[in-house]
Formats: C-alpha cells, structure tokens, sequence
C-alpha cells in the first residue's frame, strides 16, 4: 500500500470548516509543498499530532487560512502518515486544496478507504471497523451507544475469548489423534464434552441477544393498522409530535403508505401508517389496502387501533385476526369520547395486550412507549461493556460456527472416530473468525467497506 490517499473528510456544504484528509507515506512531504506554516518552522516528528497554523498556495494565489494537524505512523488511526487540512467549510476552498494534494501525487480515495487501511494494518478488526460505520450512521441514542460498544472491542473480546475455547479443545483433539496413532487407544473425552457443551451455551445465549441488538441498531419496523378513521394518522402525528400525515375525518384519506424513522426513547421506531383496511371498492385505495396487509405482516410490531367510541363490527374481526398472527399491541383510542366498545369481548378475542389512549388528547402515549420497550427488552435496556450482535454478517458467521460446534458434538456423542470429527470443529473455528475480519475475502471487504463515505 504504498500509495497516498486524500479525500474530503467532512460533509461538503457551507459550514464554518472542512476538513480534507491524507493518509500514506508521502502525506506529510505532499502538503509540505503548498502549506506555509506561520512560525516558518521545518515540519518534523516535533510537530506529531499539533495543529499548525498557516496559509495555503497554490503557486503565488493565495487559496486559503487552514489549521494542520500532521500525525507520524505509526500512532495513527490508519498506522500510516496522516495529515488534517482544517480549511473553511467552503466547497471551493475544499476543492482547491484537494486538488492541491492530487496534483502533488495523492491519490483519491475510495469509500471507507481510510478504515479499510486501518483494518488491514491492524489498528482495528473488522467489527470494529464496522463499528465505525454504525457510529457515523447512527440515528438514535441506543445505536450510538451499541455502535461505539462494538467499536470499543467488547464483541470482539467475545469473539476471541470463543475462539480460544475452541482453540483449546482442538488442540485436544489433535493431541488425542496422535496419541490413539501412537498407543492403539483412544483418551477419554470427557472433558472435551463439558467444554464444548459450555461453549454452545454462551454462543447460544449471544446469538439469542442477537435480536435485540440488530433492534438497537436499525430500529423496529412498526406498522399502526386499524379501520378507516379509528385515528392512526392522529397517533402517528402524536409520536411524531408534528403534523405529517393528513388527518381527516373522511374515511380512506391515507391511501398509501406514509414511512417515518422516529426515535422513541432512544429506539428508533421504523413506521408505516397504512390505508385503513377495509373492503373498497376504490381501486387506488385497493392497492393502499393490499400494501397495508403485507406490511402488517412483515413488521416486527403492529399497533391495532380501535375506536372505543364505536362497536366491535366486522373490519375489526378482519383486523384482529392478522393481528393476533403477529406480534402486537392492541390500542383502544379516543377514551375522551363516550364508550361504546365491549372491552371484555374484545379483550376475549385478542392475545395480546390492550391500552387506553386519545390521540387527540395527547393521553396514554408514554404507556404505549413503555409496552414497547417491555415487549422487545424486557422492561429495561442494558448495554453498557456488553457484547452484542448487531448486524446479520456476524449473525450469520455465528449462527455457522454453532451449527459446525454442534455437529461435531453430535459426532463425538454418537462415538465416530475422532479424525473424522476434527473437521467440523476446525470449520467452527474459522467461521468465527470471519466477523473479526480473517481469512476474508476481498469481495466480502469490498462490499462492506462500500458502506461507509468517502474520507472515513
Ligand atoms: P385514520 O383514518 O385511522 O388515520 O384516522 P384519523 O387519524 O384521520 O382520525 C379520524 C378522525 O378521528 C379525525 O377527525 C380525528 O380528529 C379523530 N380522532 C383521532 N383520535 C381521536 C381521539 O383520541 N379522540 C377523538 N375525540 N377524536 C379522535
């Protein structure tokens, strides 16, 4: 990697300042040739990591004011020479100097190039390094903290400490082949059983949270189905504390499907507003209604409103039985009117729990908040120094790995010749190390690190 790469690190835009960002050898020789410091001091390791103050020229123009922070490998986020231009946050002061560094031998870099380094140069393994991209990404208070958790290392610390598990007990098992070559017997495996039953147990017990955390990182997919007019876009407006979708008392008026992204307590809440699911006979509102059904069923959450004010009728015996075949919560709204709703018959009809609220008197919402978070986190919502799996490629490798482990279990129980039984176990232990990025394929890396923007 002997090439040095240079992108705009900041969002581009007006703003106060930019940044543009070399990393490779030559960084610090390549500003050194446009960048005048004003102490007019020679720029060595006694500048490492501060920030200089100068101008920048291209020729005899002058192009800007900057700030410069030079970094010397090997402490760098990307173990190689590292460079910080703090220009203002101008798109042509940001250009100008960028084209400076490609003029004086950078290259461009590519999408997550800057991390891909650091990755490949060891600073950080994979899933830390896709930690990286979950913190840039991330939207909510939860998949900020579970991304700077995985960026910290306590996922791969668990990773490892697997991995040394698994390390141990084949290292047993090729012990044992050799030996049973040596002696004609075999050595008893009693312990190589209890280790790998402990193992599967708390790869179990990981991959069983794994849930969770992929809820913590992407949010949960909610959709709000009920009748026309029972007040879905009237709740949908009070957890989004704004006026987005049209609330009308003229049944059928959202005819598509209204997507929002909301934060609710720290969870992002992923929500489709559906067209009232009714029988219609209006074609477009058809559609909305067929795009309401499929959504429902593939939301991890439906919020089923009824109408207190009004009885039980047959679209809401339609609405109850998609709902009761999927995870939901039941809500009976507009308490601020008379009732009219049987609650114990509905409450006979329904596996799932029932809240009181009014949309249009902002009343029950936080307890609607609370049956979510009891619902996906048990009450409460733990994750500090906690492993975590967030993503479905460490899911995936994990779940493998599982299978390999308990494969080879299977075989050891059922007595096979412990020759023949290594092969899984080695196999375990190389799916696992996937997630921390080893023997990964550059097709894989490519695709991942084609995630992140270009100058991080
Ligand atoms: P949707 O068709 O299910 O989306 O229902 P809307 O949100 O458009 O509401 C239909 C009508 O019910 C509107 O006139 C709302 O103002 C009214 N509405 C919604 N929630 C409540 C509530 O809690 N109490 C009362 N009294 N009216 C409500």
């Amino acid at each position: 990697m002997e090439n040095t790469i240079v992108a705009i690190a900041t969002a581009t835009g007006e703003s106060g300042i930019g940044i543009v960002r070399l990393s490779g050898e030559k960084s610090i020789d390549i500003v050194k040739n446009f960048f005048k410091p004003y102490d007019k001091k020679e720029i060595d390791e006694k500048s490492n990591r501060m920030m200089k103050y100068g101008h920048i020229y291209d020729k005899d123009e002058l192009i800007d004011e900057v700030m410069v922070c030079f970094m010397f490998a090997p402490h760098t986020y990307t173990r190689e020479n590292i460079v910080e231009i703090f220009t203002h946050g101008g798109i042509v002061c940001l250009k100008r100097v960028l084209n400076l560094c490609l003029e004086n031998g950078a290259d461009l870099a590519e999408k997550g190039e800057f991390t891909k380094r650091a990755f490949l140069n060891g600073r950080l393994d994979l899933s830390q390094a896709e930690g990286v991209i979950d913190l840039i990404k991330a939207k909510t208070e939860f998949s900020h903290k579970s991304a700077i958790n995985q960026l910290e290392g306590h996922l791969s610390k668990k990773i490892k400490e697997f991995r040394e598990e698994l390390l141990d007990i084949l290292s047993f098992v090729e012990y044992s082949i050799n030996f049973t070559e040596d002696m004609q017997e075999e050595l008893p495996f009693d312990n190589v059983i209890l280790k790998t039953e402990k193992l599967m147990a708390e790869m179990e017990e990981l991959l069983g949270e794994s849930n969770k955390g992929k809820i913590l990182k992407d949010g949960i997919n909610v959709s709000i189905i009920g009748k026309p007019n029972v007040g879905k876009s009237s709740l949908l407006n009070r957890i989004l504390r704004q006026e987005r979708a049209i609330v009308t008392d003229i049944a059928g008026t959202t005819r598509d499907l209204i997507k929002e992204d909301i934060e609710l307590s720290g969870i992002k809440l992923n929500i489709n507003d559906t067209a009232g699911i009714r029988d219609t006979a209006d074609v477009v509102e058809k559609i909305g209604v067929q795009k309401s059904i499929e959504a429902s069923e593939n939301s991890d959450l439906n919020l089923v409103l009824f109408d207190i004010s009004r009885e039980l009728d047959e679209e809401d015996e339609k609405i109850i039985n998609l709902a009761n075949t999927t995870k939901s919560i039941g809500i009976l709204n507009k308490v601020d009117l008379d009732k009219k709703l049987n609650e114990e018959k509905l409450k006979e009809k329904v596996n799932f729990e029932l809240i009181e609220i009014s949309a249009l008197k902002n009343e029950g919402i936080s307890k609607l908040e609370q049956a979510i978070i009891d619902m996906f986190f048990d009450g409460k919502i733990e994750i500090k120094d906690k492993a975590l799996i967030t993503n479905v490629r460490h899911e995936n490798s994990l779940k493998s790995s599982l299978e390999y482990l308990k494969s080879f279990y299977a075989d050891l129980k059922n007595m096979v010749p412990i020759d023949c039984c290594e092969v899984d176990l080695r196999r375990a232990y190389e799916v696992l190390g996937e997630i921390i990025g080893e023997n990964i394929s550059e097709n894989i890396l490519d695709n991942i690190f084609s995630n992140f923007c270009i100058g991080k």
